[in-house]
C-alpha cells in the first residue's frame, strides 16, 4: 500500500509509532490511548501475554515473568526463559512490534504492512539484522533500518522546510538522546534535503533508569535509617521502589517537590511498615549530580570527532524522554552556551522521523539522502605489527580510500594483507577481519615494489580489500560482509581504550620502529658487505663490523635512545663506505658485475612509516612483515 509505510522507534524502554498524514508526521496512539508503547513483554500465570503498558503495569507484581529492555541483547544469543519455553531477543522484540502493528491497523483503519526502524547509530550489522528480523516476524516489511539520531534530524528537517521553505543554508545539529539506558551524542548536518551524520559518540550505560535508581538507593537507605529493614532482599519492595522512583523522577521535572509514599512496603514484629518521604529537585540533583557529569565525555568526543567547535554547532536538539530534566537542559545550555531545541517532543521526534523517511521511500517527500558514517577505523597491518589505518573512523560511507605499500624485505615476493578495525596504534591491540596473501611479487630490493591497497566501504557496511602489485597487475581481494560486527559497548570500550593506551602505543610504536630500523640497517649493513666483498677495504670492514656489534649489542638493551643512535652511526659508516667502493667502482678499478643494488639508497628512504613520511600523501610507503616465499 504505497505511502503507506509506518515510522517505528523501537526503544530500550519505550517505543513509537508514526505515520506521514497531509505531509505532517503524526504519532499513532496505543490502543490504551497513549503514545508511548512501554517495550515490556510479560508472560502471565495462565499463559497469556501482555504487551505495552499492561506488561509495564502488572511488572511490579509479576517480576520474573517480564521482560524489560530486550533491546540491549539484540543481535546476541541471549534467550529469555519463561516456563521451559525459550524466546530470542528478535522474538520478544516481535511481539512488542506486533501491537503496535496491530493498535496502528486499528487506529488508521487500514493494513500496516512496510515500516521503518530506527536504531542506535552504533548498532552493528548484527544487532541491525535483528531487528529488521524482529520486524519480519511480526509480519512487517521492514524498508529500512535507519539511525535514531538521523531520524531526529529528519523530523526537524522537514520541519524546516514546510515553515521556511529550501533556502539551501546548511546547519549543524547536535542530537543530544537521552533516553532510559542509553545516552548518544551525534554531530549531523542539515540542508538542501540532505541529512548527514558526521559524528557519534556516547555512552550505554547511562540513562533514566541510573537516574531512577539513585532514587531507589536513597529511599532504601533512608528506610533503614528510619526502620532498621533491608528492602534490598525482597523483590516485589524493590519493583515497587523502581516503579515510585521513576514517577517521583518524572514529577521533579515539573515540580521542585515530591512525595513518595509506598504503604506495607515491609513489615517486621511490631506490624507493617510504611515508606513516605519527601524528596526536593534539589536534593535529586544532589543525589544524580555525577551522572549529568558523565555527560560530558561522549559529547566532548563526538566533537573532537567531527572536527568542530561549539560555535559551529548551529541547533542542539534533545531527543529522548531523559532530557525533560530540568538538569539535563542546563548541562547541554552550559556546554553550547545556546538554547537547546525541544520544538518536538523528545519522546516522539525519533518515530516522526522514521515516519518521514518511510514517506520519502513512498516518494511522497522528495530529495532526501541519508549518510552514514563507521565507528571504527579501518586498515592494515604493516612492519612492526604496526596499524596503518586506510579509512578513518567517522569517515562517511560508501568511502573508498587507496594507498601504495612496499615490501620490507628485499626479494620478498609474498605480502600478507591483515585487514583490521580499531583505534589502536598496534595491529595486536585492534580487531582482525579478515587476511589474504598477495603473491608472486617479482623478487626486489625492499622498498621497491608498489603495491596499491584499496579499501572500499559500501553503503550497507560491506568493504572490499584489494591488493595490486603495479608492476604485474596481479590482484587479489577480499569481502569482508560486517566489519562493525562489534556491539555498542565494544566499540565505545575499544575508543576509550585507545585513548587511554594513546602513550603507552605512542611509545611501543616508536620502540618498533626503533627496533626495525635497527635491523634493516644490520640487514643491509651485512648485504652491502658480502656484495662489496674485496672492494671494502679491511679497514673499513673492521669498522663496519664493529658498528653492526655494537648496534646487535645495544639491541638487547631497552634503551632506545641508544640504539636510534647506533643506528644511525652504523648507518652514517655504512653511507660512508659504500660511497667510497662505488666512487672507487667508478673511477676505474674492476667490478664484477652489478654491484647490490640495495645499498645504494639509505633505508630510511624507502621504507617509511607514518610518522615522518615525506612521500606525498597518496603515494605513502608502508613495509610488510618479512615474508619469504
Ligand atoms: P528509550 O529511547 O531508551 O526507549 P525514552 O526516550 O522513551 O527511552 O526515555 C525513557 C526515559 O525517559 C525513562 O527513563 C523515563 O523515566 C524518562 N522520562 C520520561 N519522561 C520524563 C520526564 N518528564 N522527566 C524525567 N524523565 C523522564
Ligand atoms: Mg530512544
Amino acid at each position: 500500500m504505497a505511502g503507506k509505510i509506518v515510522g517505528i522507534d523501537l526503544g530500550t524502554t519505550n517505543s513509537v509509532v508514526s505515520i506521514v498524514e497531509g505531509g505532517e508526521s503524526v504519532v499513532i496512539p496505543s490502543a490504551e490511548g497513549d503514545y508511548l508503547f512501554p517495550s515490556v513483554v510479560g508472560f502471565s500465570k495462565t499463559g497469556e501475554r501482555l504487551i505495552g503498558s499492561v506488561a509495564k503495569r502488572q511488572a511490579v507484581s509479576n517480576p520474573d515473568r517480564t521482560v524489560i529492555s530486550i533491546k540491549r541483547y539484540m543481535g546476541t544469543e541471549h534467550k529469555v526463559t519463561i516456563d521451559d519455553k525459550q524466546y530470542s531477543p528478535q522474538e520478544i522484540s516481535a511481539m512488542i512490534l506486533q501491537k503496535i502493528k496491530t493498535d496502528a491497523e486499528a487506529y488508521l483503519g487500514f493494513p500496516v504492512e512496510q515500516a521503518v526502524i530506527t536504531v542506535p547509530a552504533y548498532f552493528s550489522d548484527s544487532e541491525r539484522q535483528a531487528t529488521k528480523d524482529a520486524g519480519t516476524i511480526a509480519g512487517l516489511e521492514v524498508l529500512r533500518i535507519i539511525n535514531e539520531p538521523t531520524a531526529s534530524c529528519m523530523a526537524y528537517g522537514l520541519n524546516k522546510e514546510s515553515e521556511n521553505g529550501d533556502d539551501g543554508k546548511t546547519e549543524t545539529v547536535l542530537v543530544w538522546d537521552l533516553g532510559g539506558g542509553t545516552f548518544d551524542v551525534s554531530i549531523v548536518e542539515i540542508g538542501g534535503g540532505l541529512v548527514e551524520v558526521k559524528a557519534t559518540a556516547g555512552n550505554s550505560h547511562l540513562g533514566g533508569d541510573d537516574w531512577d535508581q539513585r532514587i531507589m538507593d536513597w529511599l532504601i537507605e533512608e528506610f533503614k535509617a528510619k526502620y532498621n529493614i533491608d528492602l534490598h532482599s525482597d523483590r516485589l519492595a524493590m519493583q515497587r521502589l523502581k516503579e515510585a522512583s521513576e514517577n517521583a523522577k518524572i514529577k521533579l521535572s515539573a515540580e521542585t517537590s515530591t512525595r513518595i509514599n509506598l504503604p506495607f512496603i515491609a513489615a517486621d514484629s511490631t506490624g507493617p511498615k510504611h515508606l513516605d518521604f519527601e524528596l526536593t529537585r534539589v536534593k535529586f540533583q544532589a543525589l544524580t549530580a555525577d551522572l549529568i557529569e558523565q555527560c560530558e565525555e561522549p559529547a566532548k568526543r563526538a566533537m573532537s570527532d567531527s572536527g568542530l567547535s561549539i560555535h559551529d554547532i548551529n541547533k542542539v536538539l534533545l531527543v529522548g524522554g531523559s532530557t525533560r530534566m530540568p538538569a539535563v537542559q542546563d548541562k547541554v545550555r552550559s556546554l553550547f552556551n545556546k538554547e537547546p531545541s525541544r520544538e518536538i517532543d523528545p519522546d516522539k521526534v525519533v518515530a516522526m522521523g522514521a515516519a518521514i523517511q518511510g514517506a520519502v521511500l513512498a516518494g511522497e517527500v522528495k530529495d532526501m539522502v541519508l549518510l552514514d558514517v563507521t565507528s571504527l577505523s579501518l586498515g592494515i597491518e604493516t612492519v612492526g605489527g604496526v596499524f596503518t589505518k586506510l579509512i578513518e573512523r567517522n569517515s562517511h560511507i560508501p568511502c573508498s580510500k587507496t594507498r601504495i605499500f612496499t615490501t620490507a624485505a628485499d626479494g620478498q615476493t609474498i605480502v600478507e594483507v591483515h585487514c583490521l578495525q580499531g583505534e589502536r596504534e598496534l595491529a595486536a591491540h585492534n580487531k582482525s577481519l579478515g587476511r589474504f596473501e598477495l603473491r608472486n611479487i617479482p623478487p626486489a630490493p625492499r622498498g621497491v615494489p608498489q603495491i596499491e591497497v584499496t579499501f572500499d566501504l559500501d553503503a550497507n557496511g560491506i568493504v572490499n580489500v584489494s591488493a595490486k602489485d603495479m608492476a604485474t597487475g596481479n590482484k587479489q581481494k577480499i569481502t569482508i560482509q560486517s566489519p562493525t560486527n562489534l556491539s555498542r559497548e565494544e566499540v565505545d570500550h575499544m575508543v576509550k581504550e585507545a585513548a587511554v593506551y594513546a602513550d603507552e602505543d605512542a611509545k611501543r610504536r616508536e620502540e618498533s620502529t626503533i627496533r626495525n630500523k635497527a635491523n634493516i640497517e644490520i640487514d643491509t649493513a651485512e648485504h652491502t658487505m658480502r656484495d662489496l666483498g674485496e672492494r671494502i677495504t679491511p679497514e673499513h670492514s673492521r669498522a663496519l663490523r664493529d658498528s653492526i656489534d655494537r648496534l646487535r649489542m645495544s639491541m638487547q638493551s631497552f634503551d632506545l635512545q641508544k640504539i636510534a643512535a647506533d643506528t644511525k652511526t652504523l648507518s652514517d659508516t655504512l653511507f660512508a663506505i659504500s660511497t667510497d667502493a662505488y666512487y672507487s667502482l667508478e673511477t676505474g678499478r674492476v667490478g664484477a658485475g652489478a654491484p647490490g643494488s640495495s645499498a645504494l639508497k639509505r633505508p630510511e628512504d624507502r621504507i617509511e612509516t607514518d610518522e615522518g613520511s615525506e612521500e606525498p600523501a597518496d603515494e605513502e610507503l608502508f613495509g610488510w612483515f618479512d615474508k619469504k616465499g
